[in-house]
């Protein structure tokens, strides 16, 4: 249909503007997309003008609205055509972008009787015929489309409204003057006139609203309304491709106009080209300086933290079935919660400004409102109403008194005044606002999250793709499974089970490599084959002869072997194989616990996109008597005793797996050195803040 699409994000300031809402104009054709801000009105329309005489067949999407209500049109005894003439007429502009929108709506505004419809004045000076809040208009707030809009769970702003954020009336009326010289310039507008060389079209660009956000996680550097343009303008450039775009323009023709892609958002949005894959870590990512000094655990935690960065793509979810993802983009909320001013007890309501002090005697109205069950009518000013708990508050009724509080008299209720204007009422959106974001990118959602995102509307969230961990074990003694039989030189395979289980327990896809024997072939295999973002091995990951991972990662990977300052631990081996992080774990199990606990659950959880985890602990007396020497950090299997105080395991020995068992937590005994008696404080961490389940 068309060789170029452009999208235009106006802009109604009253001064040149550059960046967040100013006017961003993208064109998508068969060479990708390119997108420029524009500063002011007058060079936009110079633009476009230029687009349209580079003779494509071109079609320039709009994010105002191009037309007014019907009985508004009806009213000033115009079609959408006459509108625009006289909106052209009217209007004057600069190169300053000073226009003289807010003159035009008073003028409309009279010869639209009563107060506004049209409303909102940015400026000092107050305009005759514009009032600066709502006005109560017989006039309808919104067209047919825009009706459509809500009733699909997006929130269009009125054509009336000219202040505030994303005040659409003003852009409508700086824009529509344009729009009638981009036709006489042969251009033709779309549902008005029929599909042509040049077409134009209103377009409603938040219908991408998540995937926008998306989007901007990724580039943080981009402003929201260029993004927009920009995603919009690819995906009808898709779908022009793909010759999917003409059941678009199918629509009722009407005078109010319509908005390009409403009724077909799915498909829109299905088209906004794929996420771009995350950036790959880079290979020398692990590099230490390779001293003879061993590394503090915190330089080896802040070089960890710096080398990596999230690596899964984003999926779109249901939000009921999103515990425990992580969310990739901020959830914004869709609405507010509560929905609208509602009662906090079962009482009668009333206006506050009706009641003084002392007794008061209010007649009560027929009828009453319950939660789901809306008073009708409007309650009199000295009137009372009984109402339910959650139940919305009828006009002309903004404060509740208890029912506790109140006695009956024939149609009448009695309480003591004062009350407290708006006592025991909510009001809208005092929990969340629409719009506000609700819960940020990163977080890890559990069922209160998942509470709060149905509350607000959001039946949808991004989330990334879980972290697919393998885990492989190394070692000639190794006997994979506890079922099988072991002679007296071999062990049952403990820390892979282990592994696995932590790994589950954190939120990640736990992938089982088994184990292989101390074979580099083997083991090279078992890597190459793994379709995993992420690998922990343990065993082997030493310097020594047998030390085949180590080996092989040094000879065919990049291997970077960390020496850390932590006891238990030997090297920590950390590899890029092929484009995948391996975290080369020591073999002893309890070595191999602590290493992952302080190591790769923050990496992994940084990769995962839920950020570095910091481990939270908490300084309790010592049950223990201990010396350490300065120079590396120590962790001991610990658990609170019955007096609140950190008990130890009774042996530090590294092959004591029974004392990992028999711990709640461990306690972190500083790089410094120390001398531990009873009630000296030591920093104790639960398992369960390293979560472990
Ligand atoms: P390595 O790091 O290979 O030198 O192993 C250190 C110690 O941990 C040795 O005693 C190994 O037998 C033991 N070990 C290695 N891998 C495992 C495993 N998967 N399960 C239990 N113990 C292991
Ligand atoms: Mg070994």
């Amino acid at each position: 249909m068309f060789d170029r699409i452009a999208i235009l994000d106006w802009s109604a300031a009253g001064t040149p503007k550059t960046g967040k809402d100013s006017i961003w104009l993208a064109v998508a054709d068969a060479s990708g997309v390119r997108s420029e801000n524009i500063p002011t009105r007058m060079q936009a329309e110079q633009r476009l003008m230029a687009l349209m005489g580079e003779g494509d067949r071109l079609l320039i999407g709009v994010d105002f609205s191009l037309s007014l209500p019907a009985a508004a049109l009806d009213r000033l005894g115009m079609d959408a055509f006459g509108l625009w003439q006289h909106l052209a007429a009217h209007h004057s502009d600069t190169d300053k972008n000073a226009s003289n929108y807010r003159d035009i709506a008073a003028d409309l505004n009279q010869r639209l009787e009563g107060d506004g419809p049209f409303w909102g004045n940015g400026t000092k000076a107050d305009i005759p015929h514009l009032p600066r809040t709502k006005p109560a208009s017989a006039l309808p707030e919104w067209r047919a489309c825009e009706e459509v809009a809500r009733a699909n769970g997006l929130n269009p702003k009125s054509c009336w409204q000219l202040a505030g954020a994303g005040s659409v009336g003003a852009q409508s009326l700086t824009g529509m003057p344009m729009i009638h010289r981009l036709r006489e310039d042969g251009a033709t507008v779309w549902p008005f006139d029929p599909i042509s060389r040049v077409t134009v079209a209103e377009v409603y660009p938040s219908i991408l609203s998540a995937e926008v956000r998306a989007h901007l996680t990724r580039h943080p550097d981009m402003v929201p309304d260029q993004a927009q343009v920009e995603l919009l303008a690819q995906a009808l450039w898709a779908m022009n491709a793909g010759g999917t775009l003409p059941p678009l323009f199918e629509v009722e023709p009407s005078q109010e106009g319509h908005i390009l892609g409403l009724n077909h958002q799915l498909a829109v949005r299905a088209a906004v080209p794929t996420q771009t894959l995350p950036p790959r870590l880079r290979n020398d990512c692990f590099a230490m300086p390779q001293g003879v000094n061993w590394v503090p655990v915190d330089a080896a935690l802040s070089k960890l933290k710096d080398a990596l960065h999230p690596i899964k793509p984003i999926q779109n979810i249901q939000s009921h079935q999103a515990q425990g993802r992580i969310l990739a983009a901020d959830a914004v909320a869709r609405r507010s919660n509560p929905p609208r001013p509602n009662s906090a007890v079962d009482g009668y309501g009333f206006a506050h400004a009706a009641t003084g002090e002392g007794p008061q005697k209010l007649p009560l109205v027929q009828g009453r409102a319950a939660a789901g069950q809306p008073f009708a009518g409007t309650v009199p000013h000295g009137a009372a109403v009984r109402i339910l708990t959650g139940a919305i508050l009828p006009d002309g009724v903004d404060t509740v008194v208890l029912e506790e509080d109140c006695a009956l008299d024939g149609a009448s209720v009695i309480f003591d005044a004062p009350v407290k204007p708006r006592a025991n009422t909510r009001k809208a959106g005092e929990d969340v606002e629409a719009g506000q974001t609700a819960i940020r990118s990163g977080h890890i959602l559990r069922a209160p999250d998942i509470a709060l995102l149905s509350a607000l509307g959001i039946a949808e969230v991004q989330v990334y793709q879980p972290l697919r961990v393998g885990v492989l074990s190394t070692g000639d003694e190794i006997i994979a499974r506890p079922d099988m039989d072991a002679l007296p030189h071999q062990i049952f395979d403990a820390n892979r089970p282990m592994l696995l289980s932590l790994l589950n327990g954190w939120g990640y896809a736990p992938v089982d490599l088994g184990h292989c024997k101390d074979d580099p072939k083997l083991i090279e295999r078992t890597l190459n084959k793994a379709d995993v973002d992420v690998i922990l091995t343990s065993g082997g990951a030493s310097a020594g002869d047998e030390d085949h991972v180590s080996h092989l990662l040094r000879t065919k990977g990049t291997l970077s072997s960390w020496r850390i300052a932590l006891k238990p631990g030997r090297p920590l081996a950390l590899a890029m194989w092929n484009g995948t992080p391996v975290f080369g774990l020591p073999g002893n199990p309890v070595a191999a616990l602590v290493c992952a606990l302080v190591f790769a659950r923050p990496a992994l959880s940084l990769m995962a996109g839920s950020g570095w985890a910091e481990p939270i602990g908490f300084t309790v007396p010592a049950a223990f008597e201990k010396r350490k020497k300065a120079g590396r950090r120590e962790y001991l299997r610990a658990r609170l005793n019955d007096q609140g105080l950190a008990e130890v395991f009774k042996s530090e020995g590294s092959g004591r797996i029974s004392g990992l068992s028999w711990a709640d937590g461990l306690v972190e005994l500083p790089d410094e050195a120390a001398e531990i008696t009873h009630g000296t404080p030591v920093k104790y961490i639960p398992y369960a803040m390293l979560g472990l389940r």
